[in-house]
C-alpha cells in the first residue's frame, strides 16, 4: 500500500516538473514569436495594432507590449555597439518608437540602462590592462556624450567599477610595500578625470590604507626596527587617507616604539637614574624588574631581582644572589620566547633574564655594545634569528591574510617560528606563521 502511494507521488512529481518546463519552453518562444511578427511588421512599415495582436496570439496586450520594448532594447544594443549613434540610425530610433507605440517614459529608461551598461563595459575593456590613461578617459567622455549622459550621471554609472580599478591600482602600488607620491598622484588623477572627489576616493581606499599599514609595521616589528624614512611615508600616508582616531594612534604608538628601538640599537641610549649607586662616569640606559634563571647543569635556580644595564657593564640585584659583568664578557645574546638569553665567558651570570618588554632590553644591550666598542653585538644570535627575508615574509603574510592564524585577529601581528630559532628552526616560510601577540605569549606558556 505505502509503496503505491510513493509511486503515485513520483509520477505526480514526474508530470508537474514536466509541464512546468513545456509550459515555460511554450511561453519564451511565444514572446520570441510575438518579436518577430513585430519586427516583420514595423520593417514593412506598419504600427501595432496591440488589440489585433493580442487577439492573434491568444495573449494580453501588457506581454505584447513588453515584446516590443524587447525589440527596441535589441535595436538600440546594435546602434550604440560600435559607440556612434548614427543620424540615420538617430532617425531610425524615432520611426521604431512611433510604429511601436513606446511610451517616452519606457524609451529614456531603456536609453538609461543600456547606455549605462555599454558605458559601463566599455570602461571595463578600457581597465583589463590595470591602465586608464588620458586618451582613453577621453574616448569615454565621448561615448557619453554620445549617449546622452551627464558628467554627473557617467561618474554615478561608473562609480562602482572605478572604486574597484583604484583599489587594484592602490594595492599594485602596495605591493612593494612603498606607495610613492606619483603612485598617490596617479590614483587621484584618475579619480578626479572621472568625476569622483579626491575625498571620496581616499575615504573608499582608508580601509586598504589601513592594511598596508599593518603589514608594514609587523614587517618592521620583525626586524625590530624602522628606518625613519619608513616611519615617515608611513605616517604621511596615514594622514593623507585620513585614518584617524583609535586606529591612528595604535600605529603611532607602534611607529614611535620601533623607531624608539632603532635609535637605541644604533647607540642612541636612553638615560635613566639609577635605583642603585653607580660608580663614577657610569651612565644608566635600563633599571627594571628582572626574573634571572641560571644555566645549571643539575638545577635551575630562579630569582627576582632588578636589573641594571649601563654603559660600562649589567648588573642583576635581589635578596639571594647579586653580580655583575662587563659588556665586553657578553659572548651572545639571543631571544628564547619570553626570556632573553645571555651566555658569558664567565659562568656567573649566564642564563636567562625575563623583563616586560624583552625587545627594548635587547636593543640596550645592543646599542651598549655597540657604545663601547664591543663589536660582537652585531652578530648576536638575537640579530641574525631575525631578519627574514623580504618575500619570506611577504609569501608568509599573503598565505595567512595578515592575521593571526590562532585566532584571526589582525592587529599586534609577530611574524612567529613555528619551530623556534634557537632550536634549528630556519627563516622560511614552511617555518614562519603570523601569531598575535596574545596568542604568541600563550604558544610560548606552552613550550
Ligand atoms: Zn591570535
Amino acid at each position: 500500500m505505502i509503496g503505491f502511494i510513493i509511486f503515485i507521488v513520483v509520477v505526480m512529481g514526474i508530470a508537474g516538473v514536466v509541464s512546468y518546463f513545456y509550459l515555460q519552453k511554450k511561453e519564451q518562444a511565444s514572446i520570441r514569436e510575438i518579436k518577430d511578427y513585430l519586427i516583420k511588421r514595423i520593417t514593412d512599415g506598419r504600427e501595432i495594432n496591440y488589440n489585433h495582436a493580442s487577439n492573434l496570439f491568444q495573449t494580453s496586450e501588457k506581454k505584447i507590449y513588453k515584446a516590443a520594448k524587447n525589440v527596441f532594447t535589441d535595436y538600440y544594443r546594435k546602434y550604440i555597439s560600435d559607440g556612434i549613434i548614427t543620424d540615420k540610425e538617430e532617425k531610425n530610433l524615432g520611426v521604431l518608437i512611433e510604429r511601436l507605440g513606446l511610451d517616452s517614459r519606457d524609451v529614456n529608461m531603456i536609453y538609461d540602462i543600456e547606455g549605462k551598461s555599454k558605458l559601463r563595459n566599455v570602461l571595463k575593456e578600457k581597465i583589463k590592462d590595470g591602465e586608464l590613461d588620458e586618451g582613453e578617459i577621453a574616448e569615454l567622455d565621448m561615448l557619453r556624450k554620445e549617449l546622452g549622459f551627464s558628467k554627473g550621471e557617467a561618474t554615478d554609472a561608473l562609480r562602482k567599477d572605478l572604486k574597484i580599478f583604484m583599489k587594484a591600482k592602490f594595492s599594485e602600488a602596495a605591493a612593494d610595500l612603498d606607495i610613492t607620491d606619483d603612485e598617490i598622484l596617479e590614483i587621484d588623477n584618475i579619480a578626479a578625470k572621472m568625476g569622483i572627489p579626491v575625498s571620496e576616493a581616499r575615504q573608499e581606499l582608508k580601509k586598504d590604507v589601513i592594511g598596508v599599514v599593518r603589514k608594514r609595521i609587523a614587517f618592521c616589528f620583525e626586524d625590530q626596527e624602522i628606518y625613519k624614512d619608513e616611519a615617515e611615508d608611513l605616517s604621511k600616508i596615514m594622514k593623507l587617507f585620513g585614518v584617524s582616531g583609535k586606529q591612528l594612534e595604535k600605529f603611532g604608538s607602534d611607529i614611535r616604539y620601533l623607531l624608539d628601538l632603532t635609535n637605541i640599537k644604533k647607540g642612541n641610549l636612553p638615560r635613566v637614574s639609577a635605583s642603585r649607586m653607580l660608580s663614577a662616569h657610569e651612565v644608566c640606559h635600563l633599571d627594571c624588574q628582572c626574573i634571572h634563571t641560571t644555566l645549571g647543569y643539575a638545577t635551575e635556580n630562579t630569582y627576582r631581582g632588578t636589573l641594571l644595564v649601563t654603559n660600562k657593564r649589567v648588573l642583576f640585584d635581589s635578596a639571594e644572589r647579586g653580580f655583575d659583568f662587563k659588556l665586553q664578557n657578553i659572548l651572545d645574546v639571543s631571544t628564547i620566547r619570553k626570556d632573553v638569553f645571555i651566555s658569558l665567558k664567565r659562568i656567573l651570570g649566564n642564563g636567562f633574564y625575563r623583563v616586560s618588554d624583552q625587545a627594548r632590553f635587547v636593543a640596550i644591550i645592543l646599542g651598549a655594545c655597540l657604545k663601547a666598542n664591543w663589536h660582537r653585538g652585531s652578530g648576536f644570535s638575537s640579530e641574525r634569528s631575525r631578519h627574514i627575508p623580504q618575500h619570506v615574509k611577504t609569501e608568509v603574510w599573503s598565505r595567512g591574510n595578515g592575521a593571526c592564524v590562532y585566532c584571526g585577529a589582525n592587529d599586534y601581528l609577530h611574524f612567529d617560528h613555528i619551530i623556534p630559532f634557537s632550536k634549528g628552526g630556519s627563516n622560511t616560510a614552511e617555518n614562519i606563521q603570523i601569531l598575535c601577540a596574545k596568542c604568541n605569549l600563550e604558544k610560548s606558556d606552552r613550550i
